[in-house]
């Protein structure tokens, strides 16, 4: 039997995956929000896919930072826009 594997929904297309397939994204308790490589950081987290489409629309409709309940920063904003970028658009789903 295979071990339980967590899943998670990402906050832009609430699609739900096995959580590595996810990103983790974490409100630390700094209030600053960046991405959580080890998925196990201390904070609030949401999750987007690895797809830049999810990035864009949970950048830009708000939708992340919502999620988070956090006040995003520019700098913030756009270091999550640039993680993003380096996704591609593929539409599996
Ligand atoms: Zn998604």
């Amino acid at each position: 039997m295979p071990k339980h594997i967590p899943i998670r929904t990402c906050v832009a297309c609430r699609g739900s995956s096995a959580k590595r397939t996810l990103v983790r994204i974490v409100r630390g308790p700094d209030g600053r929000v960046a991405v959580d490589p080890t998925g196990k950081a201390n904070g609030r987290g949401a999750y987007l896919c690895a797809r830049r489409s999810c990035w864009e629309k949970g950048l830009k409709s708000g939708v992340l930072g919502r999620a988070l309940k956090a006040e995003m920063s520019e700098p913030d904003r756009a270091a999550l826009a640039a993680h993003g970028d380096q996704y591609q658009d593929d539409s599996d789903a």
